[in-house]
């Protein structure tokens, strides 16, 4: 890409698919990757086992929606209203293509992430809520069903629900399997994480251990599962404070 950067087109907020798309094409790839959210070391197919049959052939003219959904037979139940959590109604009015999502059978693990993309230290909810958007239709153009990741936190500490829990999520391939991902806005190894963002992340963290019975020994890193950069050097020096004897996870 020339003239103005990838980081300076995404601060701007001006960021969409096809600069994603054009960049991308320029560098070879690479950068769609690193545009994308962490997922580079997950498929760039579907989000989830192969088994899965493809949705039916599309009949071009015929409206895309309503979509059929051969394995989930409606969609998301009525989202439950969590204290705390933004819903994604107010980020995104697109749903989860259900026909690419496979449901997710209880959770017994936590993982950590960050999005990888430019350094974002924003307290605007709206630009956080661009963001998310962003990394959505990026994963939805990879062929997955949704944005990833199950729950996102900003710099200024909010938590914002994304993939809806009941579904399998796509963010450490291979280990989706009853796995939480949650996911902090911004670059860890380009920047530390703020306060606030630490504060919401490890109280959310907490939460979610107490309301699925998940242990701290399975509260983990993205790069802990799969090697990757992510949660990036920062984020990840945090989370492993926070699962050392006395920290907020150990003593969860
Ligand atoms: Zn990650």
């Amino acid at each position: 890409m020339r003239g103005r950067s990838m980081d300076e087109h995404m601060s701007s907020g001006k960021l969409d698919r096809r600069m994603i798309i054009r960049a991308g094409a320029a560098a070879g790839g690479a950068y769609v990757l690193a545009a994308l959210g962490c997922a580079s070391g997950t498929r760039t197919t579907r989000d989830f086992r192969d088994r899965e049959p493809l949705p039916p052939p599309r009949d071009p003219y015929r409206p895309s929606a309503p979509r059929q959904r051969p394995r989930l037979s409606a969609e998301p139940a009525a989202p439950i209203v969590e204290p705390g959590v933004i819903a994604r109604a107010a980020w995104t009015r697109q749903g989860p293509a259900m026909h690419l999502a496979e449901r997710m059978h209880g959770i017994n693990v936590i993982t950590v992430h960050h999005d990888g993309m430019s350094p974002f230290q924003t307290t605007n909810q709206s630009e956080a809520m661009e963001r998310l958007e962003l990394i959505r239709q990026a994963h939805r153009g990879l062929g997955w069903a949704d944005i990833g990741y199950h729950y996102a936190i900003d710099p200024a500490g909010r938590v914002y629900a994304c993939r809806p829990l009941e579904l399998q999520g796509a963010h450490v391939r291979d280990h989706n399997h009853h796995n939480l991902g949650v996911v902090v806005l911004g670059n860890y190894e380009r920047q530390t994480p703020t306060p606030e963002a630490l504060r919401a992340l490890q109280g959310f963290i907490v939460s979610r251990m107490h309301a699925f019975g998940v242990r701290p020994n399975r509260v983990v890193t993205h790069q802990e599962l799969r090697p990757s950069a992510c949660p990036g050097r920062s984020l990840q020096a945090r989370m492993v404070e926070a699962r050392h004897s006395g920290g907020v996870i150990a003593t969860a």
